[in-house]
């Protein structure tokens, strides 16, 4: 062999083992970068896991505070709802639902927070007007509606009168009818009078005869729909506390007015403290 032959298989050798070591180095070098990457990809592969996790529990907290919020708000709207009632008990007259007798009066200077007329197409007298309470007013005329759709004739012949026009009146009855003015016309019965929530009534067919409004039709009406106006009969026939006027009709609302109906018994029998809880609901 020559020199050349020999000089290029030595080259050629040199030239191989190169390129295997190249290969050797690429491969080993690729091999490393693949494992770098998978350990990357586990890592991020738990990192995303981690935070799926974490995720879960921030939903699960932002629920948690959710329904603390929920339960916040509830407990608001209750107590705005108990001041509701507070506030609507403090603007009703606790004299609304008093029970009156000859020892116990409403106050001389009591009156009613607003007092309207009554639509004059109910009231007896042609000439007079007569006033209601405010709040009592729809209830009345509702009433005095529903009854003339049933063919009732009744109307109204006194209803709000002032302390003042109550003094008046009883020393009438009094000069009138002497002593026995006072069972006629008593203390309890003007004060009711006085409260704006009491009405007497009677018919066109009666007119001032209306101490016989037992008799009407628009009584028995009464017994039977006037509760459903917030309405009872004051002093009912055999009470023991006053003289039978079945024309005399005060306004208790109409769940106390109900309730007394359901139960066949009357304003007068019930234990004050049982009719005071009814005040918070008296115009509703
Ligand atoms: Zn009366």
């Amino acid at each position: 062999m020559n020199k050349i032959a020999i000089t290029s298989i030595i080259l050629l050798s040199l030239l191989f083992l190169l390129a295997l070591g190249v290969a050797v180095y690429i491969q080993y070098t690729l091999y490393e970068k693949i494992e770098e990457k998978d350990a990357e990809i586990s890592e991020l592969e738990s990192e995303l896991s981690n935070a799926q996790h974490d995720n879960m529990e921030m939903a699960e907290r932002l629920r948690d505070k959710e329904e603390e919020v929920q339960d916040f708000y509830e407990q608001i709207s209750e107590l705005t709802g108990d001041v509701g009632l507070l506030m609507k008990l403090e603007e009703t007259d606790e004299e609304l639902l008093k029970k009156y007798s000859r020892v116990y009066f409403l106050n001389e200077h009591y009156t009613p927070p607003s007092l309207k007329l009554i639509d004059h197409d109910f009231v007896y007298r042609e000439n007079e007007v007569e006033e209601i309470h405010g709040e009592v007013k729809p209830f009345l005329e509702d009433m005095l509606f529903s009854a003339e759709d049933d063919g009732i004739d009744m109307r109204v012949i006194s209803a709000y009168r002032s302390f003042d026009e109550q003094s008046t009146l009883k020393s009438h009855y009094t000069v009138t009818y002497g002593a026995g003015a006072n069972q006629f016309s008593a203390d309890q019965g003007y004060s009711e009078h006085q409260l704006g929530t009491a009405v007497d009534f009677t018919t066109r067919e009666l007119g001032e005869n209306f101490t016989t409004f037992a008799n009407t039709k628009a009584y028995e009406w009464m017994l039977e729909n006037a509760h459903r106006f917030g309405f009872i009969l004051s002093y009912p026939e055999g009470n023991e506390y006053y003289i039978f006027e079945p024309w005399h009709w005060r306004f208790v609302g109409v769940e106390l007015a109900t309730n007394l109906y359901e139960k066949d018994t009357h304003f007068y029998d019930m234990p004050q403290r049982e009719i005071d809880e009814y005040l918070v609901k008296i115009f509703d």
